[in-house]
C-alpha cells in the first residue's frame, strides 16, 4: 500500500521502519532533516509537506507530539487536508484530547476522508519491535480496512470504539503510568537510603504485589535493567514533557466528567516540577531524579 507517513520522531521513525519491512511503499515528511534522511535510508520517499506526503497515498499515518502540530499538520495551508484525495482514510496515533480529534476529523469528513485515532502503547522498544498495541477509536468498517496494515507495527490491535474513544484508552493507562512511575521511583529510593541494593530489591519488588510495567520493563533506577533508558542517562524514550502533556489531557477529561483525579493531579505537579527543573527532555523515568538528595545550601 502507498502511505503517507508523517511525524518521523522516537516513535514514528521505527513504526515507519516496520510499515517498510512489511512491504508498504512510504512518502515521509517531518520538519526534522535528520528524521528524514533516516527514513529515506532505510527505503521511504521523502515529502516537502504533508500535503505533497498526502497527494499519492492511499493512507495516511501521523504521529506527532501534541495537538496543536496534529492540527497544523492535517488543518494548514501545506497539510494533509490540502492535498489528500477524497476517500483516503487517516490514521493519527499521537496522543491528543480527544475533541481536537473530533474537529479535525469533522473537517476530513467534509471533503470525504474518514478518520480514525490510534495511540499506542509499549514505548519505544515496542515501536521497535513491532509490538505495539493500537486503541482504536473509528467506525467498525474502517477499524476492519486499517486493522492489518497497523498490525504491522504493532501485536494488538484493539478497538476501543467510536472516534475518541481511543484517546480515552490511552488517556487513562497513562494516568496511571505516570503515577505508578513515581511510585516505583519512590520505593526505589527509600530503598536506597535505607542501604538495601537496588537489584535485590527491584528482584523482590517484581516477584512481590508492587510489580507493575514501571518497575517490571521500565525500571526507573539506574543499574538495574541494562536496556531501560535509565542505563542510557535517561535519553530517547518518552519525554516527561510529553507525560505532562498526558497527564494535562487526563485532568482536563476529567473536570468535563466531574471526576476526581486526587493521585493523577499529584503525579502532574511532579513532572511540572521536573520540567521546571530542566529536566523535561529525558525520558519521564527520570522523575527519580526528583527523589535525590539534594545539597545542603547552609
Ligand atoms: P517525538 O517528539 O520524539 O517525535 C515527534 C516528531 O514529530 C519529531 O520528529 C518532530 O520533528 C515531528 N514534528 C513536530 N511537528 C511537526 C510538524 N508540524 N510536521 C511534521 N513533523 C513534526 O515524540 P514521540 O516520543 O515520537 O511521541 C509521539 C506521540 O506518541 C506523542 O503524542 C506521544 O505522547 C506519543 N507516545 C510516545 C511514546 C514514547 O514512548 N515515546 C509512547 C506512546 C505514545
Amino acid at each position: 500500500m502507498q502511505i503517507a507517513f508523517i511525524g518521523l520522531g522516537n516513535m514514528g521513525a521505527p513504526m515507519a521502519a516496520n510499515l517498510l519491512k512489511a512491504g508498504h511503499a512510504l512518502t515521509v515528511f517531518d520538519l526534522d532533516q535528520n528524521a528524514v534522511e533516516g527514513a529515506v535510508g532505510a527505503g521511504a520517499r521523502a515529502a516537502a509537506s504533508p500535503r505533497e506526503a498526502a497527494a499519492e497515498a492511499e493512507l495516511v499515518i501521523t504521529m506527532l507530539p501534541a495537538a496543536a502540530h496534529v492540527r497544523t499538520v492535517y488543518l494548514g495551508e501545506h497539510g494533509v487536508l490540502a492535498g489528500v484525495r477524497p476517500g483516503v482514510p487517516l490514521i493519527d496515533s499521537s496522543t491528543i484530547d480527544p475533541p481536537t480529534v473530533r474537529a479535525v476529523a469533522e473537517a476530513a469528513a467534509l471533503q470525504g476522508n474518514p478518520m480514525a485515532d490510534a495511540p499506542v502503547s509499549g514505548g519505544t522498544g515496542g515501536a521497535q519491535a513491532g509490538t505495539l498495541t493500537f486503541m482504536v477509536g473509528a467506525a467498525g468498517e474502517l477499524f476492519e480496512h486499517i486493522k492489518p496494515v497497523l498490525l504491522g507495527m504493532g501485536k494488538n490491535v484493539v478497538h476501543c470504539g467510536g472516534l475518541g474513544m481511543g484517546q480515552v484508552a490511552k488517556i487513562c493507562n497513562n494516568l496511571l503510568l505516570g503515577i505508578s512511575m513515581m511510585g516505583v521511583s519512590e520505593a526505589m529510593a527509600l530503598g536506597a537510603a535505607l542501604g538495601i541494593d537496588a537489584g535485590v530489591l527491584a528482584g523482590i519488588i517484581n516477584t512481590s504485589t508492587g510489580r507493575c510495567w514501571s518497575s517490571e520493563t521500565y525500571n526507573p533506577y539506574p543499574g538495574v535493567l541494562p536496556g531501560a533508558p535509565a542505563a542510557r542517562g535517561y535519553t530517547g524514550g518518552f519525554a516527561a514533557d510529553l507525560m505532562l502533556k498526558d497527564l494535562g489531557l487526563a485532568t482536563e477529561a476529567a473536570r468535563q466528567a466531574r471526576q476526581p483525579l486526587w493521585l493523577g493531579a499529584l503525579a502532574q505537579q511532579l513532572y511540572q516540577s521536573m520540567s521546571q527543573q530542566g529536566l523535561g527532555q529525558l525520558d519521564f523515568s527520570a522523575c527519580v531524579k526528583l527523589y535525590e538528595a539534594q545539597a545542603n545550601p547552609s
